[in-house]
């Protein structure tokens, strides 16, 4: 290996996370947001062990995967060396993977329909682990979506605080790809102050900006942090 090679993989690794960080700070102030602090989850669904390892060196905690499988493959030893890593299940909950899921997350950014509100319920009552959750809203009322629709939203958030205890922390969404992600941030926002949620896990890679100037609290950003850009 060549000592430029070397050079440029050191570089590599511990600026992975820095620009997005700096982004975040720049769209924070763009926002007249600079007391609001945004949590940034590293999505981390099909990155190696290696490369979440500089993440974590350089001080992130927060990382979001959106299978429990590969979560269980990959996470219970980093987590062993680092116990103060939060997991997010960003990806759909089959209710057969709940009770593994509770076992690895900390946070839930799926919850999407009753049956799994009274699975993950009963998960909770039985190991008395209660992950906060987020309600994931199918924003642009999209048939290949999972989420619940906007109009059944309201009435969904009830049910999982009312009847099953479930600490319901704010809304999520994924905005349709080939549309202006604006105006459904901004929707998204509504909805959670109707029903009283602080919480918004809105933005990606390619909308995190235009998510922060709407309102986002947690922003899911995974390929601008983990696929190289200097090739
Ligand atoms: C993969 C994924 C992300 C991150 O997407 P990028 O475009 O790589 O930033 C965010 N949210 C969900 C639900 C995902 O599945």
């Amino acid at each position: 290996m060549s000592l430029e090679k070397v050079q440029s993989d050191f570089y590599d690794s511990t600026s992975l996370i820095s620009p997005i960080l700096e982004t975040i700070e720049s769209a924070k102030i763009q926002a007249n947001r600079n007391q609001d602090r945004i949590k940034l989850i590293a999505v981390s669904k099909n990155v190696e062990s290696n490369k979440i390892l500089d993440v974590i060196k350089s001080g992130h905690r927060d990382f979001g995967e959106n299978r429990v499988q590969e979560t269980l493959s990959k996470w219970p030893d980093i987590c062993k060396k680092h116990p103060d890593i939060k997991l997010h299940l960003i990806g759909p909950l089959q209710t057969n993977k709940v009770r593994d899921a509770v076992s690895i997350f900390n946070t839930i950014h799926s919850l999407d329909r009753r049956k799994l509100a009274e699975v993950l319920a009963k998960e909770f009552d039985r190991t008395g682990n209660r992950l906060e959750c987020f309600v994931q809203v199918n924003i642009g009322e999209e048939s290949q979506k999972t989420g619940i629709s906007p109009n059944q939203t309201n009435e969904f958030v009830k049910f999982c605080i009312n009847e099953h205890k479930i600490p319901v922390i704010g809304l999520m969404c994924i905005p349709p790809a080939d549309k202006d992600p604006g105006p459904y941030f901004a929707f998204l926002f509504e909805i959670a102050k109707k029903n009283k949620l602080a919480e918004l896990s809105m933005g990606m890679s390619r909308d995190y900006q235009t998510a922060i100037s709407f309102g986002a609290t947690q922003v899911r950003v995974g390929s601008a942090i983990f696929v190289s850009r200097n090739k």
